[in-house]
C-alpha cells in the first residue's frame, strides 16, 4: 500500500508570502486562514514506518510538526522515520528544508548529478556531513529504489524522466556548477525530473511534476490513463505575475506552464482518462486558490483538486 501525505502545496514563497500583499495573501491573513498553504513537498510510504521525502521545501520544519506521520516514534531519544529525500530541482523552493535536516539522523539524498553539483557547490549544503548523509545520484529514465536505513529496498520504485524545463533562477546567467551549459540537451539536462512512483508489490503508481514549461505527446502519452497525477499548477495564466504587477517575470521564464489557455495544463491534460489530478506548486498570484473564484470553478469541473496541506491519498 502506497501513502502519500501532500505536506505543502503552494509554490515558492507558500501563502501568505511574507512580503506579498496580492488578493490571496491578503484573504490568507485574514478572513480564509484556511488559505494557508506551505511550500511544495510530499512524503511517501510503502510500508507506514519509513518515509521519503520529495523535495525538501524551506518550511519542511513546520510541515513536520504538522504531520504525525513524520513525528520520531515514543520511546527513542533520537528517531526520525524519514530514510530519505528525493529532489527533483535545485530551486530552493526544493532545496532549502534539507538545511533543517541537519541534527545527525542519517538519511539518504537521492538526486540527478545536475542537482548534486548544485549541492556541492553551495559549502552550506556540508551541514549535512556526507558521514551520515549520504548523495545518490539518480539517472534518467533508470528505476530505482530508495533504501531502507539497513540497506534493503524500501518497496517503493521510483523512475525519474526529463520534463522540460530551466535550471534554478539563481542560476540564470551564470555558469552551471556541474560544467556543462545551461539548457544543455532537449531534455534539460537534468535539472527538472518528473518521477513515477510505483509499489513494488501492488503495482499502483501516480506521478509528480513539479516543475514544468511544457507538455509534449511523450509526456501524454506517459500520463494516460493513471491513477493520480500531481502536477505544476504555478501560475493561472503565463503572465499573471505582470499583469498584477507582482513582478516581471512569465510562468515560462520560470520553467513553468499556465493551468489555462490552449497549451495549458488543463487543457493539454484533458481526455487522457487520469483518475485523479492534483495540482502542486501553486503560486500566491494564482487566482484558482481562492475557493470562489471563476478559475477555481473552471479547474474543478475539468476535475483537477487543489489539497489542502496534510492531505493523505492511499493506493
Ligand atoms: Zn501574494
Amino acid at each position: 500500500m502506497l501513502r502519500v501525505v501532500v505536506l505543502g502545496a503552494a509554490a515558492g514563497g507558500g501563502v501568505p508570502q511574507w512580503n506579498c500583499g496580492c488578493p490571496v495573501c491578503r484573504t490568507a491573513r485574514t478572513e480564509h486562514p484556511e488559505l494557508q498553504s506551505t511550500q511544495a513537498s510530499i512524503a511517501i510510504s510503502a510500508d507506514g514506518e519509513h518515509w521519503f521525502l520529495i523535495n525538501a521545501s524551506p518550511d519542511l520544519r513546520q510541515q513536520l510538526i504538522a504531520t504525525p506521520q513524520l513525528h520520531p516514534v515514543a520511546g527513542k531519544l533520537r528517531h526520525s522515520p524519514i530514510s530519505g529525500v528525493i529532489l527533483t530541482n535545485g530551486e530552493i523552493d526544493a532545496v532549502a528544508g534539507l538545511l533543517s535536516m541537519r541534527e545527525g539522523w542519517p538519511f539518504t539524498i537521492y538526486a540527478h548529478p545536475r542537482v548534486l553539483s548544485i549541492l556541492k557547490d553551495n559549502s552550506i549544503f556540508n551541514v549535512l556531513s556526507e558521514k551520515n548523509v549520504r548523495r545518490q545520484p539518480i539517472e534518467l529514465d533508470r528505476a530505482f529504489q530508495p533504501a531502507l536505513p539497513d540497506g534493503s529496498p524500501s518497496g517503493i520504485e521510483i523512475e525519474p524522466f526529463a520534463v522540460a524545463g530551466k535550471a534554478a533562477w539563481y542560476l540564470e546567467g551564470k555558469p552551471h556548477p556541474d560544467g556543462r551549459p545551461q539548457n544543455s540537451g532537449s531534455d534539460g539536462g537534468g535539472d527538472t525530473l518528473g518521477l513515477r512512483i510505483a509499489d513494488k508489490t501492488t503495482g499502483k503508481y501516480f506521478y509528480f511534476l513539479a516543475a514544468c514549461a511544457g507538455i509534449t505527446d511523450d509526456l501524454k502519452a506517459r500520463l494516460a490513463g493513471a491513477p493520480l497525477i500531481f502536477f505544476d499548477g504555478t501560475v493561472w495564466r503565463d503572465d499573471e505575475l505582470i499583469a498584477a504587477g507582482l513582478g516581471n517575470k512569465t510562468g515560462q521564464s520560470m520553467g513553468h506552464i499556465a493551468m489555462s489557455g490552449e497549451n495549458g495544463a488543463i487543457g493539454s491534460l484533458a481526455g487522457l482518462d487520469i483518475a485523479r489530478k492534483i495540482f502542486l506548486h501553486i503560486n500566491n498570484s494564482n487566482p484558482a486558490l481562492l475557493h470562489d473564484s471563476a478559475e477555481r470553478e473552471i479547474a474543478e469541473r475539468a476535475g483537477w483538486q487543489i489539497p489542502a496541506d496534510g492531505t493523505e491519498i492511499t493506493l
